[in-house]
């Protein structure tokens, strides 16, 4: 039961649901369902371990951790199905478990043993297994497939899909009772003894009053709209020439500022290809006029990439370029951080600095979508920039960010102190909301690192529960990196 001095957050929560402005989960309702304002609250009877917002692999590797470790475990998806940016943005690619020599598996843990079974299904190809900047092929529809089963045979993770996290409620600053969802039954009170926040939003934290930071929006990474396309392989046996990236000049009319993107197979399946071409750039998706533009804008540059195609490389009906999907949500790449106990620095990643509480390990490069091309930051020293020629094509340009080349790292490691958000009692935010500076943000971002920390907040919610510890205290030795 929540008392008199319980008091609800939201951000883009019930304060700023459309509508929602005088609704206030009220302690004095406290009843099922309580109603202030006009807007109804009802309770989920019962009280959860920990309560996970957000399904990407972050956070269903959170939920999973907890689970096992014997929590009981609510799992709040807003889409229909699990796996976030990899699912719902369709983005394929996996980064290699292994050190940048190769030599050392520095990954381990969910992220390798879900890797072992796409594999054995025939949906995953580990085409450059030590390569830093590549490493695996997933198909993301069998990695969406592969979560429903794991999420369905750990009893103690209840899922809620098509469900929103829309406020969070406080009896004290930093300490969360309960999550308020938005479904299709209208809001619903979950309450909770700790909570994830793996929103990449840092949605959770915010709704709480927790602090959180974000970069101006000229400075955040860009957010891309990807999609699975038939055609592109005839097209290329068709027209040398073609080349996604050649369709960024300005003379095939598609009318787009960047130049970079990219492309890769869909393993499994015969003739499509996948898509990330789109970018929008200055645009903050925390704020939810912004995130519209950015899903409109994104489809209108793929619109007009696959008529420039088509346009300029004419084929027979039925084999020109077509869209065969969209990516359900804009990919983002950045919104909010949470102002965490420590925030990574670029130095700390790129040097390798050791953490004694480190809970992942990594050796993908820094890559910032910035401009209209793209920099990368090698842990040897190289750094490789796309740039924008007069004629609006593009060269790269390499050097080094640093000199010196003794002692290079080969992989770096991302500390729990990041994701532990100041002044939380019972809150952690794993994945892309940590706290980490710009560069940095630019590797500890992808997904096997997100993954780490997902798994990593899951044991740790665990151990504050079992042994009474405050998120800053919850890390165990034994949380590091599997
Ligand atoms: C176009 C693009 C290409 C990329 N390429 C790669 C790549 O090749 N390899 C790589 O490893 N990384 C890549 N990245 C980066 C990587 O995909 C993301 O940084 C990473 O997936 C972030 O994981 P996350 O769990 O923190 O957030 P997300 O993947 O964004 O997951 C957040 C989840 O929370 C849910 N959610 C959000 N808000 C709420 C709410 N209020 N209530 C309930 N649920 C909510 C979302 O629906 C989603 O499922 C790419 C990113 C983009 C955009």
């Amino acid at each position: 039961m929540i008392d008199r001095r319980s008091f609800v957050f939201g951000a883009a929560g019930l304060g700023s649901l459309a509508g929602f402005g005088a609704a206030r989960t009220d302690a004095a309702a406290g009843g099922v369902p309580s109603a202030a304002g006009g807007v109804a609250v009802a309770d989920l009877p019962g009280e959860f371990d920990v309560v996970v917002a957000g399904g990407s692999c972050t956070g269903v590797f959170a939920a999973l951790t907890a689970a096992e470790a014997g929590a009981k475990v609510a799992l709040v998806e807003m889409s229909g199905g699990f796996g976030g940016t990899a699912t719902q943005g369709l983005v394929p690619v996996w980064h290699s478990l292994h050190s940048t020599d190769g030599k050392r598996q520095i990954v381990g843990g969910l992220t390798e043993s879900v890797e072992r079974e796409l594999l054995r299904r025939g949906e995953a190809k580990r085409e450059h297994p030590t390569n830093p900047s590549v490493g695996t092929y997933l198909n993301v529809a069998g990695l969406q497939l592969l979560l429903d089963e794991m999420v369905a045979k750990q009893k103690s993770v209840v899922p809620f899909l098509h469900t929103r996290l829309a406020a969070a409620e406080c009896d004290r600053a930093g300490h969360v009772t309960a999550a308020v969802v938005a479904d299709k039954s209208g809001l619903r009170r979950l309450r909770g003894k700790f909570f994830i926040d793996a929103t990449g939003d840092a949605d959770l934290c915010r709704y709480a009053g927790l602090a959180t930071w974000k970069l101006p929006k000229a400075e955040m990474q860009a957010h891309t709209t990807c999609a699975i396309l038939s055609g592109a392989d005839g097209i290329r046996r068709k027209h040398p020439g073609f080349g996604f990236n050649e369709i960024t000049k300005p003379k095939y009319g598609a009318k787009l500022e960047h130049v970079f993107g990219w492309e890769a197979p869909v393993v499994g399946a015969q003739g499509l290809t996948f898509l990330a071409y789109t970018r929008v750039s200055s645009c903050d998706p925390s704020l939810p006029d912004e995130l519209t533009r950015a899903e409109i804008e994104g489809r209108a540059q793929l619109r007009r990439i696959v008529d420039a195609v088509n346009r300029a490389f004419p084929m027979p009906e039925g084999e020109r370029l077509a869209v065969v999907a969209v990516a359900p949500h804009v990919g983002l790449r950045e919104s909010c951080h949470v102002e965490g106990l420590y925030r990574l620095t670029t130095e700390d990643l790129l040097y390798g600095r050791r953490f004694d509480d480190a809970i992942a390990r990594g050796s993908y490069r820094v890559d910032i979508h910035e401009g209209a091309g793209i920099t990368f930051r090698y842990l040897d020293g190289r750094e490789v920039r796309q740039v924008v020629k007069a004629d609006g094509s593009s060269e790269w340009k390499s050097g080094r960010w640093r000199r010196d080349t003794e002692d290079l790292p080969t992989w770096y490691e991302i500390p729990y102190r990041s994701i532990v958000p100041k002044e939380a009692e019972n809150v952690l935010a794993p994945g892309r909301a940590l706290d980490c500076a710009r560069d940095a943000y630019g590797a500890s971002r992808v997904m096997v690192n997100c993954n780490q920390m997902g798994a990593a907040a899951g044991r740790a919610a665990a151990n504050a529960l079992k042994h009474g510890l405050v998120a800053p205290k919850a890390f165990a030795p034994g949380n590091g990196p599997a």
